[in-house]
C-alpha cells in the first residue's frame, strides 16, 4: 500500500511471484475510498488471472505505519492519510477472503528470514535505506514486534542531539543523518556552496535524485557524492555496531533502494565502521550482507504472516 499507488502480487511458496499489478491511487484519496481501490485492486488481479476465492488462501496488506495485525487497526499511515481506522473489518466487508496486515518494513524481514538470505539466521536485524531508514526485528526466529507494535524504529534512533529535524519531530534522528534523503541534503548545500559535482545540473533544475542517480554518480568518480555517501556508511556501520553490541544478532541483512543501486560501494564501507565500533564477543560469526529480495521482500513476508495467523502450513 502506497500514498500513489498499489502494488498486488499474487504468490505461492512453489511459484514464487505469478502475477503483478500496479493501480495508481488518487493521494487525495482517504479512508473508505482507499478501501474501495484495495477491493477494486484485489478483484481485478484475480480475474485478471482466473483465480477464484476458493484458490487463494488469504490477502495479506503491507501498510507504511503503524498497525495491530491481531485487531487489523492502522494506528497511524501518515502516507495513506489513515489514523486509527480498522481496515481489516472495512476489507473484509468486501471481500470474502482472509484479511492480514503488517508494517511494510517487518514484512520485508519476515520475507527475508523464511524465503530469502535470512534463512539461517535466529536473530536478525533487517535494515532497509532509501527515503528513510526503517528495521525489522527477527528475535528467536520469529518477528519480533514489541508490546505497542512499534519495535523496529532504528530510522528513529538519536544520533545527533542537534541534527536535522526528523518527520516524527525529534532532532538528529538515524534517518535524518544517513538515508538518501539526507545524503541529498547535503550534496544539494555542498552545490549551493560551490563545489563541483556531476549533479549539479540536475539540481538545479530540481529534478529528483535517485538511489540509481547516486550510485551513477559514484561509479564515475564525482567526489561530492561519494564523500558524502561514504560519510553516510561511517554512520550507518557505527549505528549498526551498536544494536548488535546490544543484542548480539548474528545477522544483518541490508535493503533498501540506496543498498540496492550501489551495495558494492556502501556494504564494505559500512562493515569498516562496524568493525571499529563492535564488541569482539558480540560480532563473532556476525554477517552484514544485502538481502537481493528488492520490494519483493515484503511480498513473500505475507506468506509468512498468513502461515503465521492461520496456523497453516501452506
Ligand atoms: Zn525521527
Amino acid at each position: 500500500m502506497g500514498g500513489t499507488k498499489v502494488l498486488a502480487s499474487i504468490i505461492n511458496k512453489e511459484e514464487g511471484i505469478v502475477a503483478r499489478l500496479k493501480v495508481a491511487t488518487n493521494p487525495e484519496l482517504q479512508g473508505d475510498e482507499y478501501v474501495d481501490t484495495l477491493a477494486s485492486s484485489i478483484n481485478k488481479i484475480m480475474e485478471d488471472n482466473d483465480m477464484k476465492d476458493k484458490h487463494i488462501e488469504a490477502v495479506c496488506l503491507g501498510v507504511p505505519g503503524s498497525v495491530n495485525p491481531y485487531t487489523g487497526i492502522i494506528d497511524l499511515a501518515p502516507n495513506l492519510g489513515l489514523k486509527n481506522f480498522n481496515i481489516k473489518e472495512k476489507l473484509q466487508n468486501k471481500i470474502p477472503l482472509p484479511v492480514l496486515l503488517e508494517n511494510d518494513v517487518n514484512l520485508g524481514a519476515l520475507g527475508i528470514k523464511y524465503f530469502g538470505v535470512g534463512k539461517r539466521a535466529t536473530d536478525m536485524l533487517a535494515v532497509f535505506i532509501g527515503t528513510g531508514i526503517g528495521g525489522g526485528l527477527i528475535l528467536n526466529g520469529k518477528i519480533y514486534r514489541g508490546p505497542g507494535f512499534t519495535a523496529g524504529e532504528i530510522g528513529h534512533i538519536l544520533v545527533d542531539k542537534d541534527g536535522p529535524v526528523c518527520g516524527c519531530g525529534n532532532r538528529g534522528c538515524f534517518e535524518t543523518i544517513a538515508s538518501r534523503t539526507a545524503i541529498v541534503n547535503k550534496i544539494i548545500e555542498d552545490i549551493k556552496g560551490g563545489k563541483q559535482s556531476k549533479l549539479a545540473a540536475k539540481i538545479k533544475s530540481g529534478q529528483r535524485i535517485k538511489s540509481k542517480t547516486l550510485a551513477n554518480a559514484m561509479e564515475i568518480g564525482d567526489k561530492v557524492v561519494t564523500k558524502r555517501i561514504f560519510e553516510a556508511c561511517d554512520v550507518i556501520g557505527g549505528v549498526l555496531a551498536s544494536q548488535v553490541n546490544f543484542m548480539n544478532f548474528n545477522l544483518i541483512v541490508l535493503g533498501g533502494g540506496m543498498i540496492e543501486a550501489m551495495d558494492s560501494f556502501m556494504i564494505p564501507k559500512i562493515r569498516d565502521a562496524f568493525n571499529n565500533h563492535v564488541l569482539k564477543a558480540s560480532a563473532k560469526d556476525l554477517k552484514i550482507i544485502p538481502s537481493k529480495l528488492g520490494d519483493d521482500a515484503a511480498i513473500w513476508g505475507g506468506i509468512a504472516l498468513a502461515e503465521e495467523f492461520l496456523g497453516e502450513t501452506f
